[in-house]
């Protein structure tokens, strides 16, 4: 049976596939996701490992240490650049952090359900009607 959710990097070389409905969304404006994006925040979402597949492609990996403190690998395609998940994040062992803009179809998923790392947040953004974090959503 075909997963529910797939997505891919901007060339295609690198697909996944998964089929959890996701309950963490996103929008987060940390230094990292402003740097690795180039835009003002990226919106992503958690999948459990378990239900994430690699269908093609070899992502690489540059591994950090976030706004937190704690370690993560961000997994961009070596192909195209494009940055497509996140794994390995200390302290949330066994989940996917996914881009929202790697899926083939990001609107059928639920738009974001909080924001973080607000502190970062430029201006001239408007806020979602949703709840603001500061930084992480378990630390203000
Ligand atoms: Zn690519
Ligand atoms: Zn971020």
């Amino acid at each position: 049976m075909p997963s529910k959710y797939t997505g891919q990097c901007a060339c295609g070389s690198v697909r996944f596939a998964f089929d959890t409905d996701p309950t963490f969304v996103a929008d987060c404006y940390c230094l990292d996701c402003q740097k690795s994006s180039g835009g003002v925040m990226a919106t992503y979402f958690s999948v459990p490992e378990a239900d994430f597949t690699l269908l093609s492609g070899n992502p690489n990996g540059f591994g950090y240490v976030a706004d937190t403190g704690n370690k993560l690998r961000r997994r961009f395609c070596p192909e195209c650049g494009a940055r497509v998940y996140t794994d390995q994040l200390e302290g949330f062992p066994g989940t996917i952090f996914v881009m929202l803009g790697a899926l083939d179809h990001p609107e059928r998923i639920t738009p974001p359900l909080m924001e973080i790392f607000t502190k970062r947040r430029l201006v001239w953004t408007k806020a979602l009607d949703v709840p603001q974090h500061r930084a992480r959503p378990d630390a203000d």
